[in-house]
């Protein structure tokens, strides 16, 4: 009721919904308290910003072509712990080859990479996960994460959103903070039929500062550009563009994409830090390759590498 960016007064909901007053000023409270950008002006009412309403799935789904959609098995939660976790586990009783995606409005325990903790406050962000399965073995697989990258990016601008780019290997940042973050995880038989679990967390109407973030951050709200914050336009938009591409991945690998990640690529040419569990190496990022594998210049010449448990930082240092 509250999507069209209008006000609404506690009696005008309260007489919609059949409950009184004071129980719609209370579950209001406890939105505001989570930290949702609900604005409340004496004598007007309640309103959120234009489009900032629930996921719903028929909105998601209306983006996308007809048939794609149906043939997709879908679940919107409530609240769940990862939507990752929940798709791998019903990955163990299903086989049938079908493309699965779960989105929920909240998550108990969001996970990064290398468990990591993904702040995951109800009804502000997306947390969407996305099943897809794959015939020829998790070694074809390189450079997905990649792909899903760029798509995000693609579909922000698409959405009418500026200055987002991607960070090798898998992260979303708009103008220099953390907007966006990838895990994907593999199930099944990793020579042949297998599973990519991908995972994307967008942060879209938070604005609380995240104390339990400990880098920096933003949203798409906080960004204050002006664009429609419609959680359900941006799923299906990604998620028409992400099967799309991977059609094509699935034919040609990420060569063919090679050019336009570069193009995001928000740390190309600077110097930087990869850590890979004790070892670091320092150099200069110089793009990927068709494999998706970061080129860094060292003093040594170049290295190429890969995904997997690695982190980039600015060299502030050099
Ligand atoms: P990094 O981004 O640190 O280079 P990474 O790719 O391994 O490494 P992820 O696994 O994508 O990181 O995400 C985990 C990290 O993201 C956490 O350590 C935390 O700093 C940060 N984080 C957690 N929740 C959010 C959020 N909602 N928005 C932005 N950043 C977050």
């Amino acid at each position: 009721m509250m999507s069209d960016g209008q006000f609404h007064s506690g009696e005008e909901l309260g007489r919609e919904l059949g409950v009184s007053r004071a129980a719609v000023w209370k579950a209001l409270k406890r939105l505001e308290e989570a930290g949702y950008p609900l604005q409340s002006v004496r004598g007007r009412g309640y309103r959120v910003p234009l489009g900032a309403g629930l996921l719903d799935l028929q909105a998601v789904q209306s983006v996308l072509p007809a048939p794609l959609a149906a043939g997709i098995d879908w679940q919107l939660l409530d609240s769940v712990d990862s939507t990752n976790a929940q798709l791998m586990r019903q990955l163990s009783n299903v086989g049938d080859g079908r493309v699965r995606v779960c989105l929920a409005e909240q998550q108990t325990s969001g996970k990064g990479r290398r468990g990591r903790n993904w702040v995951s406050p109800y009804g502000q962000n997306v947390y969407l996960s996305v099943a897809v399965p794959f015939s020829d073995g998790a070694q074809r697989l390189e450079g997905l994460s990649l792909l899903v990258g760029l798509v995000l990016v693609e579909t922000l601008e698409n959405c009418g959103f500026r200055g987002c780019g991607v960070k090798w290997p898998n992260d979303i940042l708009l103008n220099g903070r953390k907007l966006a973050g990838i895990l994907v995880e593999i199930a099944g038989d990793l020579t042949s039929d297998c599973v990519a679990v991908i995972g994307v967390g967008i942060n879209v109407l938070m604005k609380q500062p995240e104390s339990a973030i400990e880098q920096a951050w933003t949203s798409l709200l906080l960004s204050r550009q002006d664009a429609p914050l419609d959680r359900n336009r941006l799923v299906g938009e990604f998620l028409r563009r992400l099967l799309a591409a991977i059609d094509e991945f699935r034919l040609q690998g990420f060569a063919p994409f090679v050019d336009a990640w570069q193009q995001r690529d928000v740390w190309r040419g600077l110097p930087v830090r990869v850590q890979a569990g004790s070892s670091s190496w320092n150099g200069l990022a110089m793009g990927v390759d068709e494999r998706g594998a970061l080129r860094l210049e060292t003093a040594e010449g170049e290295m190429l590498l890969h995904g997997g448990e690695v982190s980039l930082r600015l060299n502030d240092d050099s």
